[in-house]
């Protein structure tokens, strides 16, 4: 019998008294997808960084191919045949995709002779694992699905048998992910083999052969792909039972509460963020916004917030009109009963070094049940984040915490509670479940189908198209600051939105098309 490609063993690892990997078993079968799916902070990164060599293990033992290794740099991973794709590719972003390929590993101490051999060699991988990217392109005016690819090939030019993907989707449209998973096939029918990290369940069922549960640095279970199910997944890596499809009525749309008009904005430079956008949220209404992330999501809830004024166009919220003559900022925005469950919690819902309780009221610090005329009012401080915790169940319960020392799920909940706690008749949710795990998931979207039920208009902006789907009735998307497309929730899939999320039917999409019919 084949030895596994990888055979790890008792595999340890503490950085301080966190313990990110304990005890971790895992064999990976050669010639095969092999996906490690668990939590943020489950440890399945760092069992990847040992693997290739950036930490070393406190303990255990590493296997490739049946033989015991030594790797202590990502020099002897590679020589070891095993490849990396990086969460944030590690690109330079002015050289050519050639160029980028050899880096670090040229053939022969001429360039030119090297670069000559180096082009056959990356023609004859393209062409074999279906990788087609023109070598000349400089790598920085390539669209992402594009770089990964480079990325790819730079570790199979390295002579990579095994490869690790460590969330390779989270930056890929739709129709990117497909391609993405092609190729994958095609390596894993050449023998290579695959190890995808991800925390998405349904990328696990689509292209895995089996399938390794972590959860708290332990490896929780092991399973054929082709025998479990969402739910068994969830489960596993939650620790519980998970409702995974939002739990939700039909909306009943009841009159505008917020509409915005032919809303223009041009950022410092004079580049055009959004462009000419009208749309109208509903009382009792989920509104998504989808979009490869940077097509204006960020700037229209910006301007609905109050954060940007209003440079054209105008917006209405609360019978008020609200336009370059009539300026109002983020607290006038608040008081005419707006929520702003801002995209970035670090930068905009909350100040890191604050504790729970300053978090709890940042942009309310200034009412009167907070502030006396001299001091803030300590106790009511207190009290009002103790209610908020307990209502949205933050855990650790303990106002005095610093905001930092919680889960990125516990920090999105009580910013929640913080923009949810007065009922606003408009929310605006950036985000809502960025870097939040499944079970905090299943609490944010109960907490914000409650709201629309009980009548409030939601405006929700998610770059995960599966919660747009399940979360919303209504669904817009955006693209280089316009709105390209709107459907019915009910009438939306992956492939519609993808489609329209890449735009494709431009020039721009066709030669990437083009491409990859080559
Ligand atoms: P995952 O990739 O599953 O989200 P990680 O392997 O990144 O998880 O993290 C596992 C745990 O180890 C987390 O608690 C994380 O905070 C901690 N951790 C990871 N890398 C470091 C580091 N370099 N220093 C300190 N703690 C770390
Ligand atoms: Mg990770």
């Amino acid at each position: 019998m084949q030895p596994p490609a990888i055979d790890l063993r008792k595999i340890n690892k503490s950085f301080g008294p966190v313990q990110a990997n304990k005890n971790v078993n895992l064999k990976v079968a050669k010639g095969s997808i092999h996906g490690i799916i668990g939590e943020n902070g489950a440890g399945k990164s760092t069992l990847m960084s040992i693997l290739y060599g950036f930490y070393e293990a406190d303990s255990g033992e590493i296997l490739v191919n049946g033989k015991l290794s030594s790797i202590r740099s990502s020099k002897d991973a590679i020589y070891a045949g095993i490849g990396m794709v990086h969460q944030h590719f590690m690109l330079i972003e002015n050289f050519s995709v050639l160029e980028n390929v050899m880096l670090g590993a040229e053939l022969s101490s001429s360039l030119k002779e090297s670069k000559i051999s180096a082009r056959e060699e990356l023609q004859r991988l393209s062409n074999e694992f279906g990788l087609a990217v023109d070598p000349d392109a400089i790598t920085g005016d390539l669209a992402v699905g594009l770089q990964q690819r480079v990325e790819i090939l730079k570790a199979l030019y390295r002579g990579a048998e095994i490869l690790i993907l460590d969330e390779p989707t989270g930056v890929l449209t739709p129709q990117e992910v497909r391609q993405l998973f092609e190729i994958l096939n095609a390596l894993r029918k050449r023998g290579v083999s695959v190890m995808l990290i991800t925390h998405k369940l349904q990328e696990i069922l689509a292209i895995t052969d089996e399938v390794t549960v972590m959860r708290g640095g332990t490896m929780v279970a092991t399973r054929e792909t082709a025998t479990t199910t969402k739910e068994e997944l969830a489960e596993l890596m939650v620790g519980r039972k998970v409702l995974l499809e939002v739990d939700k009525t039909p909306a009943k749309p009841g009159k505008v509460l917020l509409e915005a008009k032919n809303l223009t904005i041009k950022d410092s430079s004079g580049v055009t963020r959004l462009d000419n956008v009208s749309l109208k949220v509903h009382a009792g209404e989920i509104l998504g916004i989808a979009g490869v992330s940077g097509n204006g999501q960020t700037e229209l809830l910006d301007v609905l917030s109050g954060i940007v004024a209003v440079q054209q166009g105008s917006v209405v919220l609360g019978g008020c009109a609200i336009d370059k003559d009539n300026v109002l900022n983020a607290k006038d925005f608040r008081h005419l009963s707006l929520g702003h469950v801002a995209e970035d919690r670090h930068k905009q819902g909350m100040v890191t070094d604050f504790s729970a309780r300053e978090t709890a009221i940042m942009g309310f610090q200034d009412e009167p049940e907070f502030n006396g005329r001299i001091f803030m009012n300590n106790k009511a401080v207190t009290e009002h984040c103790v209610k908020l915790m307990a209502e949205f169940d933050v855990r650790p319960g303990n106002p005095h915490l610093k905001s930092a020392n919680f889960s990125g799920g516990n920090q999105q909940k009580l910013c929640i509670a913080r923009e949810m706690e007065r009922k606003p008749k408009v929310l605006l949710v950036g985000q809502p479940t960025r870097g939040v795990d499944i079970g905090a998931i299943e609490f944010i979207h109960q907490q914000v189908v409650s709201l629309r039920d009980a009548g409030s208009a939601v405006l929700v902006v998610s770059v995960e198209l599966e919660e747009v789907m399940s979360l919303c009735d209504r669904i817009i998307v955006m693209f280089e600051g316009r709105i390209v497309g709107e459907m019915a929730a009910a009438d939306a899939d992956a492939q519609k939105l993808g489609l329209l999320m890449g735009n494709a039917g431009s020039e721009s999409d066709t030669s990437a098309q083009e491409i990859t019919a080559s």
